[in-house]
């Protein structure tokens, strides 16, 4: 199968912190990798660096083939402008913790933005996309809604539709059910269940265990800036190669 998110040695410094020591990860088309680690352990700093969020100092970050942030030419690699890091970023859905909506905008409009405006894409064709992707999360009667009249639960659902309409390559989720109160964790979930199913490709930062367990394909263990180690839910969760593994597995059950 297709590998559609490469990480070949990549290290990353906020000042003195090493926050990135060196963190290699293959991710095949329509996988769904959940990364689990304690806080502080660079899951965030990660995910930025697969939207380019955050440059990588050395190694690299390819998707689907496609170097991010930098064209090769002979050994060196060149800092690509700002206009094609943007479109780079189109191909990369992101979910974040606190759903980012923009306020002002309806349902609807959010969820049109990028679509309308980077890619251009006409109104009507962009209209009956919006419909559909607000069907799939369940949402189709909330469209002219503004994002403050939903439930947290609902909020992020809208990120998730907004973050499909450019039909990504890959979508990255970081802890996107970790500001939900406990009773409207499922449905987002569900969602997230629905899109792997449906082939979706998705690196998913997440401390929901069950869901790991259920949908991943492979899980990544995280611990100060490194994988400790990776491997199938049934192997990572239940027979976990490290003690560090385990005591966080523990503390998070
Ligand atoms: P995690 O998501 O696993 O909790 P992060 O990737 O957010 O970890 O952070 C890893 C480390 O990098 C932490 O020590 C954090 O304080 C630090 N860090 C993250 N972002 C920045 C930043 N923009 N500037 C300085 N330090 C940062
Ligand atoms: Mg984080």
């Amino acid at each position: 199968m297709t590998t559609m998110v490469e990480l070949r040695d990549v290290h990353k410094h906020f000042g003195p912190l090493h926050v990135l020591r060196g963190v290699s990860l293959s991710v095949r088309q329509g996988e769904v990798a959940v990364i689990l680690g304690p806080s502080g352990s660079g899951k965030s700093t990660l995910l930025r660096t697969i939207n380019h969020l955050e440059k990588v100092e050395s190694g690299t970050v390819e998707i689907e083939g496609e170097l991010l942030g930098y064209r090769r030419s002979g050994d060196r690699l060149h800092e690509l402008h700002e206009r094609e890091i943007l479109r780079q970023r189109t191909r990369i859905g992101f979910v974040f913790q606190n759903f980012n909506l923009f306020p002002h905008l309806t349902v609807r409009q959010n969820v049109a933005e990028a679509p309308l405006s980077a890619q251009k894409r006409s109104r009507a064709e962009v209209g009956i996309l919006v419909t559909r992707l607000l069907d799939r999360v369940g949402l189709a009667d909330k469209a002219d809604a503004y994002p403050r009249t939903l439930s947290g639960g609902q909020q992020q659902r809208v990120a998730i539709a907004r973050a499909l309409a450019l039909e990504p390559k890959v979508v990255l989720f970081d802890e996107p059910t970790s500001a939900l109160d406990p009773e409207l964790v499922g449905e987002v979930l569900e969602v997230m269940k629905d899109l792997a199913r449906t082939g979706t490709t998705m690196l998913v930062v997440t401390h929901e265990i069950g869901f790991a367990r259920e949908v991943a394909d492979t899980v990544v263990f995280m611990d100060a800036g490194q994988i400790l180690e990776q491997g199938p839910p049934s192997q990572v969760l239940d027979d976990p190669l490290h003690e560090r593994t385990r005591a966080f597995i523990g503390k998070v059950l």
